[in-house]
């Protein structure tokens, strides 16, 4: 681990924004660096995950089962995190994170963002939705229901660090389908 003292970009002060990196091997997928930056003056914080190493594009799935909840699990900012039989999907957008978890922190991950859609729409279906998600959520936690979980990163640089996951390249079909977050635009899509 390493840490230094560098400027806040974001309120300008000097010498108060602590950044600290430290890489970990992930078992089945190579080096990453984790780095958080946090200013102890305006309090802005960002975490990042860099793999270390040239990737193929790929799709990870896995059976969520209950001894598998602690499988490392590696979100990049480029990957595409969804659990098909519960209708959950994160795509990546100009506010994704990555981040470095287990399939446990995956699920609560979904948990939060279902509740939060629960506290922003209140009309009867989306809370019968929202409610049912849940319940189906805590089945998959206890071993009850069997989902699986798929990570789809068009960058290669997310993993299911798991023996018997189901680990195989994106085809060009999918590759064009994902969204990657990253803003472009096509110069004849542009018309005044
Ligand atoms: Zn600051």
């Amino acid at each position: 681990m390493e840490t230094m003292k560098t400027n806040c970009p974001i309120c300008g002060e000097k010498n108060v924004m602590d950044v600290v990196t430290r890489t970990e091997n992930i078992p089945y997928f190579g080096d990453i660096m984790e780095s958080l930056v946090s200013c102890t003056k305006c309090g802005y914080k960002h975490t990042d995950v860099i793999c270390l190493e040239q990737k193929e594009p790929v799709r990870y799935a896995l059976t969520i089962q209950k001894d598998k909840l602690s499988t490392r699990v590696v979100k990049s900012q480029t990957a595409t995190i969804s659990i098909p039989m519960l209708g959950l999907k994160v795509e990546p957008g100009p506010k994704s994170i990555s981040y470095v978890s287990n399939i446990e922190g995956v699920l609560n991950r979904f948990q939060d963002a279902v509740k939060t859609a629960l506290n922003l729409f209140d009309d009867e279906n989306s809370q019968k939705n929202g409610k049912n998600i849940l319940k189906q959520l805590d089945e998959v936690r206890v071993g009850n229901m069997h989902a699986e979980i798929i990570i789809e990163d068009p960058f290669g640089h997310s993993v299911i660090a798991h023996p018997e996951v189901d680990k195989r390249k994106l085809t060009l079909d999918e590759i064009k389908s994902l969204k990657t977050g990253f803003t472009t635009f096509e110069q004849n899509e542009i018309e005044s």
